[in-house]
């Protein structure tokens, strides 16, 4: 990983798409843009949509998605107006979630935890964030990408009906994540139907159509659908809590002689019922793992348990964003734990 430090980001805003932007990589994109870019084009519909993509560097599916939907419309107006901003370059051009000496770009927005609510790059997205408002969006998207093993969901912050819609469009699962402050879907609650869609594995071009689709789906639209999904055109989930390896531990996936050794095959259990009892890796500690509930508490011990050095899980739970990544392990979490609604 990079250790280099890079200055303070500023804000380029862009009322065209440079050259070359759609057939660019995200490793190239530092060759067209000098940092994070807010890129506003005009559509025939005056409320724009507002895309994120890249928040983080190594999630390149927004990307793509946009390139599809952008070459479609080159020759022609859009039927949106548009709002397009692109995240982390410098990460990005080292195939990256983000550098060490940068801050995750998408818990910098606003409502962010206080520690990182006066970084650079929280003023930098405070300010795209106003923007935005100002200019009455009709609904904002964040597209992301899982490292491990995911069907296609959504993830909202709201129960509104309409940002329910909207999940409605990317995907049949959506999950509900409440605090997980400073994402770009969060600081919309109330302001912008928003939410967060997770593309699957980064590098795929059936992952990269999906997003497309979505945002196709979106630019066209009229109005957002005012009534709640049908059960079967959406599932609902909430977070029991974020499961994250104990601060210290040396872990790793298929490696016995780890403290902590993970299944190397984990990533299989992403969106499955997981019943209780089942093994998650072995380990010569008592208590590895943290799991962290929505009011910031910790509830590992009503959900794992160490036997006979084989660390399960106690209850029943649907596990998602699990990884088999260490370093995403590092920066991020192991998994979300979930039931449902
Ligand atoms: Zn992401």
């Amino acid at each position: 990983m990079s250790t280099a430090t890079v200055p303070a980001p500023e804000l380029t805003i862009m009322d065209r798409l440079p050259e070359g932007f759609l057939q660019a990589s995200a490793r190239d994109l530092h060759r067209l843009l000098p940092g994070p870019t807010l890129i506003e084009l005009p559509g025939e519909r005056k409320a724009p949509l507002f895309v994120s993509i890249l928040l983080h560097g190594n999630e390149d599916s927004g990307l793509g998605a946009m390139q599809r939907v952008l070459a479609k419309w080159q020759d022609r107006p859009l039927p949106r107006s548009l709002m397009l901003m692109v995240g982390n370059i410098a990460a990005a051009s080292e195939g990256l979630r983000r550098l060490d000496s940068q801050p995750d770009y998408n818990r910098v927005w606003p409502g962010a935890e206080p520690h990182l609510a006066e970084v650079p790059e929280a003023r930098l997205m405070a300010a795209v964030h106003r923007r935005v408002v100002e200019r009455g969006a009709f609904a904002a998207l964040d597209l992301h990408n899982n490292t491990g093993r995911n069907p296609h969901y959504a993830v909202v912050t709201h129960r509104d009906p309409q940002v329910l819609a909207l999940a409605a469009l990317f995907a049949r699962r959506a999950v509900l994540f409440l605090g997980l402050p400073g994402t770009q879907t969060a600081s919309f609650d109330g302001l912008v139907p928003a939410i967060t869609a997770e593309c699957g594995q980064p590098g795929l071009p059936a992952n990269a159509k999906a997003a497309a689709r979505l945002v196709e789906a979106v630019l066209t639209l009229d109005t957002l659908p005012q009534a709640t999904p049908e059960r079967d055109a959406l599932e609902l989930f909430h977070t029991i809590g974020v499961v994250h390896v104990r601060p210290g531990i040396a872990f790793d996936f298929g490696k016995e002689a780890c403290a902590l050794n993970f299944s190397p095959t984990l990533d299989r259990l992403n969106f499955q019922m997981v019943d209780a009892g089942t093994p998650f890796g072995t380990t010569s500690l008592p208590r590895p793992l943290e799991v962290i509930d929505e009011a910031g508490c910790d509830i590992a011990d009503d959900l794992f348990a160490v036997e006979d050095g084989t660390l399960r899980l106690t209850r029943s739970a649907l596990p998602a964003m699990l990884t088999v990544d260490p370093q995403i392990v590092k920066q991020d979490c192991l998994c979300y734990l979930m039931e449902r609604i």
